[in-house]
């Protein structure tokens, strides 16, 4: 049995949600979704009220997906006007830039209305409307979250492109959704050093129509070609625009924005969200998952190039008029207790990372945390893969001082908000799962091979979900085949996310990782995430992502690829030791034929391993990595190439 650890009596005392109405609420979700949905549609103001709920077809050929479907609103509306009123001086934004000197900014709801409607009124006078797509290449700074909102109050669509991708990147996507503009910034402070953005822009524009207008936020200062009739100096723009800019009335089934998949998987998917059912769904999450209350201030540390950062830096809590911190650098500049500086610095409530950030701190030592307070902690929160037991009880023990609950949020960039997390007042975390579906997600574990759903409360297998709820993504982007063919084709009648599940016999939900990651050594079948908890856990592991590769007798064998902790040698002697480790760890079948010293791994900037890449080493196949263009350090896998192991 795994250990459980509840939250404080007093935690749930004062929680939106308890146990028992977790329950209730849940089964209300699934046995009449209209009526629930109807009630929690309401957290967001309409222009014209709808009418229908829900209007979804699952059915492969026929898939379609409604919600709210003849009520009318406007996303920025709901993200700052309504707030303006009640809570005008409110800080809406604090923005922590990436030098600790540069002082922070603190944006008030009431001046987060006016640049809005600057940047809108802006993008209006050069043609930009309802929509129209707009690439926003920017780091993390104000002008991303403006950017977003100017885009969502004319109606206009947006696509954010991470600021670490290439020119190729960018080029791609331009054209993919056909944008009008893109937006810029001179160049990009992150971790001491600068990326050229502007510069990247100017390459990637060669690929594309030479009507694509490209506005520029100035803000190092650092010099830039200028070309002149494309080039639009924005800031100077916005200094002359109006504050006045009536929201325009949108469908709730009109796209908010286009965000690209990470790639970690293949070419990249431009998955469209709209506006209503989207909203409603983000700040619902943002403030059930998180315990959000009023007053309390929410760190998201994800980049707004990741959906995690569409979520739950701007949508979801700027809708709940919540403080959202906004962060330009990255964890270990200027040292490796940025975060908790931070977090001591802005008195933080809510912290939300992902597990690879966690390890990464964790090789540098706790003594980086313990210099700093963070009394202010009440909640932390984890994504984007699942966190080891070993990265867990760290982030529980440390940073969380062991009274903060750890919400395990299981999600995906199709699925625009939580789908499998704990709420923190009504269950208790388990390391390493995920727990239990949010409201109206109703999950099914199916047989991989025969689709055949495991009614078992104990059951293995891949995670589908039956029906749709409303942040659920619409369509691929100018290609509504692919969509149901990547998301419905496989298993009929349901959404397949991609993953494979254990959910264990108190009905908590385990995500074992992609099914393209299970391996089947001497056919056993088995997730390579598990093999890579037990690598981590051994005192001189750091990282390790770990592949399948053709092997003559096994069928399969296993690849490891391991960074070692600072200052640890990698000796053969090293070598046999994490063997004869994973053996007593999992048991002899989990052994890894191969190790690799890997001293970084492909990482896509939201800190996703891209095993796609690793497989490919390890299978000796090196000369066909395919699209690697949205690697955060290509140079790294250079050196893997170079170091490989397997060269039969
Ligand atoms: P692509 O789809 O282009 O390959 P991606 O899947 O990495 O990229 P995201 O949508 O950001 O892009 O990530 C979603 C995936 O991340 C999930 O399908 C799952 O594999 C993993 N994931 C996210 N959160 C968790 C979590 N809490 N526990 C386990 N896995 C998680
Ligand atoms: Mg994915």
């Amino acid at each position: 049995m795994s250990q459980t650890y509840p939250a404080s009596d007093e935690f749930i005392a004062n929680a939106h949600v308890n146990a028992a109405q977790y329950e209730e609420m849940y089964a209300a979700s699934v046995s009449d979704p209209d009526a629930f949905w109807a009630e929690h549609g309401k957290r967001i103001d309409w222009i014209k009220p709808f009418t229908k709920v829900k209007n979804t077809n699952f059915e492969f050929g026929k898939v379609d997906i409604k919600w709210f479907e003849d009520g009318t609103l406007n996303v920025a509306a709901n993200c700052v006007d309504r707030h303006v009123a009640t809570r005008g001086d409110q800080t809406a934004i604090i923005w922590e830039p990436d030098d600790p000197k540069t002082p922070a900014r603190h944006i008030s709801y009431a001046e987060l209305k006016d640049e809005v409607s600057r940047m809108a009124n802006v993008f209006k006078a050069q043609g930009i409307g309802k929509g129209d797509r707009v690439i926003i290449y920017l780091p993390m700074i104000p002008e991303a979250a403006y950017a977003m909102l100017a885009c969502a109050r004319i109606g206009a669509i947006h696509s954010i492109v991470f600021a670490g991708f290439s020119p190729d990147a960018l080029a791609n996507r331009i054209n993919d959704c056909g944008a009008v503009a893109v937006i810029t910034a001179d160049t990009a402070p992150r971790g001491g050093r600068r990326t050229a953005l502007k510069s990247n822009t100017d390459k990637a524009l060669f690929d594309c129509s030479d009507k694509v207008k490209c506005f520029v936020v100035k803000h190092t200062g650092d010099q830039t070609t200028w070309i002149e009739g494309r080039d639009l100096d924005v800031k100077a723009m916005m200094a002359d625009a109006s504050t006045d800019c009536p929201p325009e009335e949108v469908g709730a089934e009109d796209p908010l924005f286009i965000l690209y998949t990470s790639g970690s998987t293949g070419r990249p998917k431009g998955v469209v969200h709209t506006s209503g059912g989207y909203l409603v769904y983000a700040a619902m999450t943002q403030e059930l998952t998180f315990d959000y209350h009023d007053g309390d201030i929410f760190w998201c540390t994800a980049d707004v190039g990741w959906v995690t950062g569409h979520s739950y830096i701007v949508y979801g809590p700027l809708a709940n008029g919540a403080t959202t911190i906004m962060f330009e650098g990255v964890p270990t500049y200027p040292d490796a207790g940025r975060f908790w500086e931070v977090c001591a610095k802005h008195k933080v409530n809510q912290f939300y990372t992902a597990p690879t950030a966690i390890r990464a701190l964790m090789g540098q030592g706790p003594e980086w945390v313990e210099k700093h307070d963070l009394s202010s902690l009440k909640l932390l929160g984890s994504v984007g893969e699942p966190i080891n037991p070993e990265a867990w009880n760290w982030y529980n023990t440390h940073v969380g001082k062991g009274k903060c609950p750890i919400v395990d949020t299981f999600w995906q960039t199709e699925t625009g908000g939580h789908m499998v997390t704990a709420l923190p007042g009504a269950t208790p975390a388990k390391p390493g799962a995920a727990t239990k579906p949010f409201f109206g997600v109703q999950l099914e574990v199916l047989d991989p091979a025969t689709a055949e759903v495991q009614t078992d409360t104990a059951a293995e297998g891949v995670l589908c979900v039956k029906d749709s709820w409303p942040g659920q993504m619409r369509t691929v982007w100018g290609d509504h085949e692919r969509f149901m063919e990547t998301y419905f084709s496989q298993y009929r009648g349901y959404y397949f996310t991609g993953d494979g599940c254990r959910r264990d016999a108190d009905g908590d939900y385990w995500i074992t990782g992609r099914v393209d990651d299970v391996i089947n050594v001497s056919g056993h079948r088995m997730g390579t995430a598990e093999v890579e908890s037990a690598l981590v856990a051994h005192e001189t592991v750091a990282e390790a992502a770990v592949v399948g590769y053709p092997h003559d007798i096994k069928g399969q064998g296993i690849y490891a690829y391991v960074t070692l902790m600072n200052n640890v040698e990698p000796t053969d002697e090293l070598r046999k030791e994490l063997v004869k480790w994973v053996r007593t760890e999992i048991g002899p079948i989990a052994s890894p034929d191969l190790i690799q010293w890997a001293p970084g791994l492909p990482k896509t900037r939201s800190g996703k391993i891209m095993r796609r890449i690793l497989r490919k080493i390890a299978e000796n196949d090196y000369g066909a990595l395919g699209d690697t263009s949205t690697l955060a350090d290509p140079s790294v896998v250079d050196d893997l190439i170079e170091n490989r192991m397997n060269r039969g």
